[in-house]
């Protein structure tokens, strides 16, 4: 039917600016070193998993004491983010829009 076609497309981290691959789905998520650099809102390390093995739900983790936390809000350089689960699978950020 439809052959797939390659586009030449190229999207940015939103945070860093950083080429990424192209996503039709997520024209805007931050770049895997970005992802690595999200805090709280008091500037605390956060890192995102899945809360089931198979790759569904969204859960933040406090990096400094595995303490679980409910918000999926995170901030990137200042920028704001919200966790969500990939259609993939694992987790995608994206700027959180007003
Ligand atoms: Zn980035």
């Amino acid at each position: 039917m439809n052959i797939k076609k390659e586009y030449p497309k190229q999207q940015h981290c939103p945070a860093c600016s950083r080429y990424v691959k192209h996503s039709t789905r997520y024209p805007d998520y931050a770049c895997d070193k970005c992802v690595l650099k999200a805090v709280d809102s008091k500037g605390r390390a956060l890192q995102f998993i899945n809360t089931t093995s198979a790759g569904h739900g969204c859960q933040a983790v406090l990096k400094e004491t595995n303490e679980l936390t409910k918000s999926k809000t995170c901030f990137i350089k200042g920028i704001k983010f919200k966790a969500q689960v990939a259609y993939l699978g694992g987790i995608v950020l994206l700027p959180k829009v007003k």
